[in-house]
């Protein structure tokens, strides 16, 4: 899977030097997750073991590939960011996923974040607001040789009630609040996970659907992510 190429590179490029690249790609990943994530505090070894397999170069545009493994997020077109490496195994680590789970994820963006929860459970379904990333991540992925995940474009704060309800629900931009349609799709003993706030910062917030209905809400501390849009999201005038 790491050594595929993109076909304009492949095509330029000696096989020798491609090998290279992903050698030092690799070591830069190790980095990362030693620095990064270890350092502070990840522990689930099948997100780590994730995020040390999942190029995330081949996520970012060419001209940040030299940033891909930067302790920060960075620009992907469209006005949005891939995230910090660490925020995506914080996140990740927050949904406590063990393997046969169904997840929603809201905000596909690059596709990077979708990737890492492909690594971990059966089935991703991953909704994106934006028409032009929502076709780029899907080619990429396909490139990548994941079959598990589902795309769709169009407002994620509605969920994807065809599918519900998910083992576990991820949202990568910030909502005013939790959708209600986000909670009614997160069946009984599952996590939704999202960052709660508005243009200044937010926080994240872990919300547990407890068997007997109720809910259990967790927090960890400030992030910044880009708003989340559509019916139960920010609108243009408010951030
Ligand atoms: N997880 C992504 C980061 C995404 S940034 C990654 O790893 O690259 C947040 C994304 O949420 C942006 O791509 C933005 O277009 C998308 N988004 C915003 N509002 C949305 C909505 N209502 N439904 C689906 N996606 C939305």
């Amino acid at each position: 899977m790491e050594n595929e190429v993109p076909p304009e590179e492949a095509a330029e490029t000696p096989p020798e030097d491609l090998a290279a690249a992903e050698q030092v790609y690799r070591a830069l990943r190790e980095r990362m997750v030693q620095e990064q994530l270890i350092a502070r505090g990840i522990q689930d070894q099948r997100v780590l073991a994730a995020m040390r397999h999942v190029p995330r170069h081949r996520f970012v545009p060419a001209e940040y590939r030299h940033l891909a493994y930067a302790d920060g997020p960075l620009p992907i077109g469209a006005g949005q960011t891939i995230s910090q490496p660490y925020v995506v195994a914080l996140m990740t680590q927050l949904l406590e996923l063990q393997g046969p789970e169904r997840v929603l994820e809201i905000g596909t963006g690059s596709g990077y974040q979708t990737a890492v929860l492909a690594e971990l459970v059966a089935e991703v379904y991953t909704v994106e607001y934006q028409p032009i990333l929502a076709e780029q991540a899907q080619e990429r992925l396909q490139a990548l040789g994941y079959r598990n995940v589902w795309f769709r474009q169009g407002d994620g704060s509605l969920g994807w009630q065809e599918h519900a309800p998910y083992d576990a629900v991820l949202v990568t931009a910030a909502a005013p609040d939790v959708p209600l349609p986000l909670r009614e799709q997160t069946m009984l003993g599952g996590r939704l996970v999202l960052p709660v706030g508005g243009r200044w910062g937010q926080r994240l917030e872990r919300w547990r659907h407890l068997e007997n209905d109720g809910w259990l809400r967790e927090h960890f501390g400030p992030v910044a992510f880009v708003p989340l849009r559509g019916q139960h999201g920010w609108q243009e005038d408010f951030w």
